[in-house]
């Protein structure tokens, strides 16, 4: 249902504009799809006020056909201006931004008897317009008499009048007379009053400022007596309204629709219209065995009964505790004791400081600096931010971190020219030997991804070179942080990508796939070696001070249970080994796409890098943006992916069957056909 209505005043100057923002925030607020129209403008600029008040997207021309730049009577103003007025031509617009909204505000110029030109009036303009009437009144003696013979004058030419809004123009105290306006108009002109703008400054008009002052005072509501706004449309207006996005220019995000998820099954999202989505990226790298499993869902609730919520600090818990003992055993062999937090960052941030203290702790004061590989990202605290190597998130905060060391790493796609493999691995494995030769005494630890460096784009590591590292740290007496947030819990088609090369790192850092996906829990495993070194009086003050409030969650640990638990009943990892075949077998024909320079998969995660010039790797220049256009066109075949960059991410659930893997790849394909 669609409706229109023409906003006229009493007289001009009574706050048309400000009435017609009014109604217009409100009426966004509670979810309607507002436009407006200002058919005829004489000076100011009204129609460009509202335009940027009210968000609107329709261009200016749309919005106000006819402008003059003389404020005198259109009539006048037009004709010396040389601009003949063609009803028609506002008839056009008209029909267009009402088909085009739920709701058009339509704003007058000046009162019902204003001539536009020689025998028409805005009378007559409202009359071919199916737009019903709201009159803007100011309030003060002579009010009365001004809205009255408006609404005679609006009777007499049949036109059908909404309501009265009044609206007070200044600060002033009201007096008898604005008090009782309305109250009389109604009585006297038998019309509904729709309420009363309070002064509003225009310098500090803000839709906040709007709904604090108006929302009760003027009854929008009778505008939309019998419409609904679609609840999609009013929590899309709510989210562009109150919350703000991670990792997004929320400017680009303001201009869009955001795609509103309520429900899941499987490895499908459904969006509050009922839109059905393959989760081509776990929900951000999370969800394992898809959504709304079972047996996940009934841990959850059991442990509802239970307890939600106790504190690890001085206590503890069953899920907790259970959940330890299981990691330990899962865990490569070496790890003795885990440490919760609730998510990547942390569990990264724990690993660091335990390492850092441990050698404080044990005399050996000088090992205090950090490594970490080129390309790395191990979350967003400043913490973790600080052995981040990826330019564009990490370098405005670039002041505020620790120093650390960046190892060089030998990413098979992009290395600098005139290297090759496999001698450039070698390469690298000298430099961080020199480096670990010359300066292990300084050095507390290495931070890496095992296998897969995720957030640089998938970029899969050579094989043996895990080993290697491994090696070394244990040979430099350095300790080897594997975050395995992104890559535990059978991404890359084992338990923890680890295990691939038989390395026990000194503390293994997990999250992401940590409860299937349902709820933020990260653990941080580590040696006994390490414990002992923390096993002192407590006087010695060289305890892990370290905490979070909901550390352990007992919900969260109670999914994780459950989630290991499936993977051993369902025989997860061993039913995963041929989809990863099926998955690198199909990808082979994006290579047909010449816009495709590098495809990397380990596992379950793959990286599709999009390249300008295949022969060059010249990539695409940020701007094009052509990763998140790819992603936008995906959504029309049914799939939400989430790219890094040029580089296209798929990472679908562990559950996710062979003929959902087809149309996961098959959108992909003709998405990144279509747009490049
Ligand atoms: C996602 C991720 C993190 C950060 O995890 P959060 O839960 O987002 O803090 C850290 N390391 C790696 C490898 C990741 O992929």
């Amino acid at each position: 249902m669609k409706k229109s209505f023409f906003i006229t005043g009493t007289d001009t100057g009574v706050g048309k504009t400000i009435a017609t923002v009014v109604f217009g925030t409100l009426l966004k607020h509670n979810g309607f799809d507002v436009g407006v129209m200002k058919p005829v403008q004489c000076a100011g600029n009204d129609a460009a006020f509202l335009k940027k008040c009210l968000k609107l997207k329709d261009p200016l021309e749309e919005i106000n056909p006819y402008h003059a730049p003389e404020p005198l009577s259109p009539h006048l103003a037009f004709q010396r201006a040389k601009i003949k007025i063609h009803p028609e031509k506002i008839m056009d617009t008209y029909q267009t931004l009402r088909d085009r909204h739920d709701i058009l505000l339509i704003e007058g110029a000046g009162g019902l008897m204003v001539p536009l030109m020689n025998n028409y009036l805005v009378c007559d303009l409202i009359k071919e317009l199916d737009a019903e009437l709201i009159i803007v009144s100011r309030l003060g003696l002579g009010a009365i008499n001004h809205a009255l013979l408006t609404i005679r004058q609006a009777r007499e030419q049949g036109l059908k009048i909404r309501g009265v809004i009044f609206s007070a123009l200044s600060k002033k105290i009201l007096n008898l007379p604005e008090q009782t306006n309305p109250s009389a108009i109604k009585q006297f002109g038998a019309v509904d009053v729709l309420g009363t703008i309070p002064h509003l400054d225009l310098k500090i008009l803000s839709p906040r400022n709007i709904l604090s002052k108006c929302s009760v005072r003027v009854h929008w509501k009778t505008l939309v007596r019998n419409m609904k706004p679609p609840a999609a449309e009013r929590l899309s207006a709510w989210d562009k309204e109150y919350l703000w996005h991670p990792f997004t220019q929320m400017k680009d995000w303001l201009d869009g629709e955001p795609l509103v998820i309520d429900e899941a099954e499987g490895c499908y999202l459904k969006d509050i219209q009922g839109n059905r989505y393959l989760d081509g990226v776990s929900s951000l790298w999370v969800n394992v065995h898809g959504h709304r499993k079972k047996e996940i869902n009934q841990a959850i609730k059991a442990q509802l009964n239970k307890v939600s919520h106790s504190t690890l600090l001085g206590l503890s818990n069953p899920p907790a505790i259970q959940l330890a003992k299981q990691l330990i055993e899962i865990a490569p062999q070496g790890l003795a004791r885990v440490f919760y937090s609730d998510n990547g960052s942390t569990a990264v941030e724990v690993a660091i400081k335990m390492a850092y203290q441990y050698w404080k702790n044990t005399g050996q004061t000088k090992k205090s600096k950090i490594a970490h590989l080129k390309n790395s990202y191990h979350g967003d605290t400043l913490g973790s931010v600080s052995v981040g190597g990826i330019e564009l998130f990490h370098k405005v905060y670039r002041d505020l971190i620790f120093e650390t060391i960046k190892v060089e790493f030998p990413d098979f796609y992009r290395c600098s020219s005139g290297k090759k493999y496999p001698a450039y691995t070698k390469e690298c494995l000298e430099k961080l030997e020199n480096f670990f030769k010359k300066q292990h005494v300084s050095i507390a630890a290495l931070v890496i991804e095992p296998l897969v460096q995720g957030a640089a784009g998938m970029i899969v590591w050579p094989s043996g070179l895990l080993r290697k590292i491994s090696k070394l740290c244990k040979q430099y007496d350095i300790f080897l942080i594997a975050d395995e947030v992104a890559t535990g819990f059978g991404r890359t088609g084992t338990m923890f990508a680890c295990e691939q090369e038989k390395v026990t790192p000194d503390f293994l850092c997990l999250a992401k796939g940590l409860t299937g996906g349902y709820l933020p829990l990260a653990a941080t495993l580590t040696t006994q070696k390490v414990f002992d070194g923390f096993l002192f009086d407590y006087k010695d003050q060289k305890t892990f001070f370290h905490g979070h409030t909901y550390t352990a969650n007992p919900l969260a640990c109670a999914a994780a249970l459950a989630n290991l638990k499936i993977f051993q009943k369902e025989r997860v990892l061993a039913r995963l080994q041929p989809k990863i075949k099926y998955l690198a077998k199909g990808l082979k024909k994006f290579y047909n796409l010449p816009s495709v320079g590098d495809i990397r998969q380990k596992g379950l995660m793959v990286g599709i890098e999009l390249v300008k010039d295949r022969t060059t790797k010249e990539p695409f220049p940020w701007e094009e943006r052509i990763g998140v256009r790819v992603c936008q066109e995906v959504r029309k075949h049914g799939v939400i992916l989430r790219p890094l960059g040029n580089v296209i991410v798929l990472m679908p659930p562990l559950a996710i069957s062979m003929p959902e893997i087809d149309r996961l790849l098959e959108a992909t394909y003709q998405s990144i056909k279509k747009i490049v």
